[in-house]
């Protein structure tokens, strides 16, 4: 299976992935967290159904992946640990 970034879809060699836990994510998503970085694939996903990006970010993907762990690339888990530490 193709190692990608959980939240911007970017490949990653394994090196580069930052496993991290559920929680951060959802913590942050509660708090009204959007990642700037979501794939094109997302965008036309969301439409489809009719829901906002930020919708469909923290009431689909973020809730139904909300206990597992996530790997990141660098960039995301910069963008969510700043979010998180404001
Ligand atoms: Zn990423």
């Amino acid at each position: 299976m193709p190692l990608i970034c959980d939240i911007c879809g970017r490949h990653l060699s394994p090196a580069e992935v930052n496993t991290i836990h559920a929680t951060s994510v959802v913590n942050a998503a509660s708090k009204g967290y959007v990642p700037s970085n979501l794939p094109p694939t997302f965008k036309s996903r969301h439409d489809l159904f009719g829901f906002t990006v930020a919708y469909y970010w923290a009431n689909i993907i973020v809730k139904t992946n909300s206990s597992s762990d996530w790997g990141l690339c660098q960039d995301c888990l910069d963008e969510l640990d700043r979010f998180n530490s404001k």
